[in-house]
C-alpha cells in the first residue's frame, strides 16, 4: 500500500498517482507494508459465503460488522439501487434521484 503524504489516501502498490488528490506518488507517496494478523486470511476464507438474496446478504454483512467498523460493498448499478433502497428504509439516506 502507498500512503499519500499530501492527503493521507491509501493507494494500491501499483498506483502511480494518488486516487484522491492526484499527486504523483513517486514524490508524495510512502510505501507501507500491510500487516495481516496471523490466521486472518484463513479465517476470512472460512467465513466467506455467497448469499444470493441481496437483502439477506446486506443484513448478514451488517451483522458481521463491528460497531464503529466499516462495511464496504462493491455493487453493480442495479444491486446498488437495491442497497440504496434498503438504506433508505432505515432512514440512513434520502431517496436517490433519477432523471
Ligand atoms: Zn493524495
Amino acid at each position: 500500500m502507498i500512503v499519500c503524504r499530501k492527503c493521507g489516501f491509501h493507494n494500491a502498490d501499483s498506483d502511480d498517482f494518488c486516487g484522491s488528490c492526484g499527486s504523483f506518488l513517486e514524490f508524495t507517496g510512502e510505501k507501507v507494508a500491510v500487516k495481516v494478523p496471523e490466521g486472518f486470511a484463513a479465517q476470512a476464507e472460512q467465513e466467506a459465503a455467497v448469499v444470493a438474496d441481496r437483502r439477506r446478504a446486506f443484513e448478514t454483512a451488517l451483522a458481521g460488522t463491528l460497531p464503529g467498523g466499516q462495511l464496504t460493498i462493491l455493487a453493480g448499478y442495479t444491486p446498488m439501487l437495491e442497497l440504496r433502497a434498503l438504506m433508505h428504509e432505515r432512514g440512513w439516506v434520502g431517496r436517490l434521484r433519477e432523471a
